[in-house]
């Protein structure tokens, strides 16, 4: 269920996001600022408890492999969410302080079509 709610909200967003900017409108700071809470709302929903019930309903052959796997698709999906969100945070910290764009291992610009993709980019394409 909980995989099925990521998933649909996953996409969703980024079309939702697309459709707003129509890909003209350049504003880090407000794409990170709607990433940032795009991420923190999903891994807030991730790490929530399973609720009342929802363990150990509808026991079957097979179950206890398949919620296994659904938890190691959940822990890799949350190190996904906080490598990325952690990101973002770095790319606010970076619009503070002026080196937005720049990489922060070693200085050079980013493309632009590489901040236009993932605007919490902190490093360039050889330092990635
Ligand atoms: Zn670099």
């Amino acid at each position: 269920m909980l995989a099925t709610a990521l998933a649909g909200s996953l996409p969703l967003d980024e079309s939702r996001a697309k459709d707003e900017d129509g890909l003209v409108a350049h504003d880090p700071a407000a794409e990170l600022a709607a990433k940032r809470a795009s991420l923190e709302e999903q891994l807030e929903v991730l790490r929530r408890p399973p609720e009342p019930g929802s363990i150990g309903f509808g026991k079957r052959v097979g179950e206890g492999t398949s919620q296994a796997v659904d938890r190691i698709t959940a822990v890799s999906a949350e190190e996904k969410l906080q490598a990325m969100l952690t990101d973002v945070k770095r790319a606010q910290e970076k619009l503070a302080e002026g080196t937005y764009g720049r990489c922060d291992a070693c200085g050079v610009e980013i493309a632009p079509e590489r901040l236009e993709a993932r605007p919490w980019a902190t490093r360039c394409v050889d330092h990635a």
